[in-house]
């Protein structure tokens, strides 16, 4: 069965068919179909059989399988370019930077994973005796659950990292976005030494429901947190571990001694990158008592030369047609409750393309300042002091990204904010560097992909206590003597922690060697 619509990409029940359409035209792009348990736990034993050689093989093997995978989507940049562009909307430009920082992250997988999860040796305080050391293998399969905004360079977060980390991947792609999905998987199977290592299941939300539920050992779900809630309730019935990266509400900090036309330019790309619709996009900003003029005059400016669709367009369709009622919404709300349009505004908004937006005169009450919009819409709000700024940025249930501008004490004023990742004087800056993990707290989700806790996100820690010779006491616990026994273990535990000589002993060196 077929279900035929025009903008959206509703999917029929499992064993159907689904259509990919371009959000900008309408035009049907493909069919995939809708796969149901049968299919995904199929793929999963796929992926098992292929991670016993996979898991098996040596850093420097996967290294050079990895490197041949990379080769191959880098290769292929325009095909895989044009298909973003296509099936997400957004403009080619955006499309082949897509590309280019998801191959920045797989490359980095690649080379680091062999020294990030390298076996460490660690000390064992009391226990001289024992060699203790701490290792990393791999999980076995990975479910990874993607979005549609991002629909390649967000999945690759998790799945590069997951198969440095000597997992194979099974990927289930947004409806809106199966075939960019469908894509890599066959980038992988021309390029890696087998065809099960990554695999692509279709679907809607039901497929995705079917991986949760499925014998991965381990999902990273990327998207809002409504449905990351559904998949931890079907994981949690296996015990299966999660990785969630959900959606945020990201603050702007302008301080007193910043430069406003600077931070207005970065602020307004911030918030109409992607049409808005990413997750550490800047979604409000508070702007520091005198900069504020400036800053909104400079932001309005730049927000309404930004071309919307069409060849040249800076900035595509919002992919999700369902979204665009979400953003008339949010700016209807915070019109009504009396915020200014300084450019854009609903009036503008044209079926799926919505006008970039500046709104001052907005307070915390509206939907616009507190729910996550995923649209082209720059709120601006002016506050008297930098820890004004930082309360109010601080008051939200999300915590995703962030960031600040200005010079002095800046860096200190970062790490005041509740979030993930924070940016100081550029935006989202943190989602390109592949050292940096990419995570949020509260609403916005938990676990961290990229950098080094991201290839240890997808491994499992083994803690080894290897005993060289035995000394008396370890296992005092059946000590004939048992009156003896206890009366050492307490003189032992004053003294060395209850503040005894040897307590105090220990302060005397670490305070000596600084
Ligand atoms: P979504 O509606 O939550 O969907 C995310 C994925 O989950 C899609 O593949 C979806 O499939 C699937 N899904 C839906 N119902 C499911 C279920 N019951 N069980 C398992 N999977 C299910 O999110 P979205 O609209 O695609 O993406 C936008 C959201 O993602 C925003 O909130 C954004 O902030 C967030 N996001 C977060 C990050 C991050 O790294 N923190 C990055 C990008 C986006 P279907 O599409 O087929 O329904």
């Amino acid at each position: 069965m077929t279900v035929t619509q025009t903008t959206s990409n509703e999917a029929t029940t499992p064993g159907g068919d689904l259509e990919s359409r371009n959000p900008a035209t309408g035009e049907l792009l493909g069919k995939v179909p809708v796969m149901g348990q049968a299919e995904v736990d199929t793929a999963v034993a796929r992926a098992r059989e292929a991670a016993r050689t996979w898991g098996a093989m040596s850093h420097a093997e996967r290294r050079r399988h990895l490197t041949a995978f990379r080769r191959e989507l880098g290769r292929r940049v325009e095909d895989m370019g044009d298909l973003i562009h296509r099936e997400n909307g957004k403009p080619v430009l955006d499309s082949v930077q897509e590309v280019l920082v998801s191959c920045i992250h797989l490359d980095h997988a690649t080379l680091r994973a062999e020294k990030a999860l390298a076996t460490q040796r660690v000390k064992t305080g009391l226990m001289a005796n024992v060699r203790a050391t701490i290792s990393y293998h791999p999980l076995g399969v990975i479910g990874v659950i993607g979005p549609w905004n991002y629909p390649l360079f967000t999945p690759m977060g998790s799945i590069g990292y997951a198969l440095a980390a000597g997992n194979t991947v099974v990927f289930k792609p947004s409806e809106l976005t199966p075939l960019v999905g469908r894509l890599l998987e066959e980038i992988a199977a021309d390029s890696l030494p087998d065809r099960y290592i990554l695999q692509t299941v279709t679907g809607d939300g039901r497929t995705g429901g079917a991986l949760a539920a499925s014998a991965v050992d381990k999902l990273a779900f990327t998207g809002s947190a409504g449905t990351g809630r559904k998949v931890m309730a079907a994981a949690a019935a296996n015990l299966t571990p999660v990785v969630m990266e959900l959606g945020g509400k990201d603050p702007m900090i302008v301080a007193a001694d910043a430069d406003a036309k600077e931070a207005a330019k970065y602020a307004v790309y911030g918030a109409l990158t992607n049409a808005g619709q990413a997750c550490v996009s800047v979604e409000r900003c508070y702007v520091v008592g005198d900069q504020y003029d400036e800053f909104v005059q400079t932001a309005t400016e730049a927000a309404s030369k930004v071309k919307v669709g069409g060849d040249d367009g800076q900035i595509g369709a919002i992919t999700r047609p369902q979204q665009v009622d979400i953003i008339r919404d949010h700016l209807e709300d915070a019109v009504a409750k009396g915020a200014k349009v300084l450019t854009g505004g609903p009036e503008k908004i044209s079926g799926n393309f919505v006008e970039p937006t500046v709104l001052v005169d907005v307070t915390d009450d509206m939907r616009i300042m507190t729910d996550e919009t995923f649209g082209p819409v720059l709120p601006v709000i002016r506050v008297d002091s930098a820890d004004e700024a930082i309360e109010r940025a601080n008051d939200t249930e999300f915590g995703l990204g962030s960031s600040v501008f200005g010079e002095a004490g800046i860096v200190e004023m970062a790490e005041r904010i509740k979030s993930g990742m924070t940016a100081v004087n550029s935006v989202m800056t943190f989602s390109a560097i592949p050292t940096l993990p990419f995570g949020g707290i509260g609403e916005s989700g938990f676990g961290r992909i990229h950098g080094d806790e991201g290839l240890k996100e997808f491994s499992r820690t083994k803690a080894i206590a290897h005993q060289k010779f035995s000394i008396p006491g370890v296992t005092m616990e059946f000590a004939p003597d048992q009156k003896s026994a206890t009366k050492l273990v307490k003189v032992l535990t004053k003294q060395a922690f209850g503040g005894g000589i040897v307590d105090r002993l220990q302060e005397k060196v670490r305070n000596l060697l600084g």
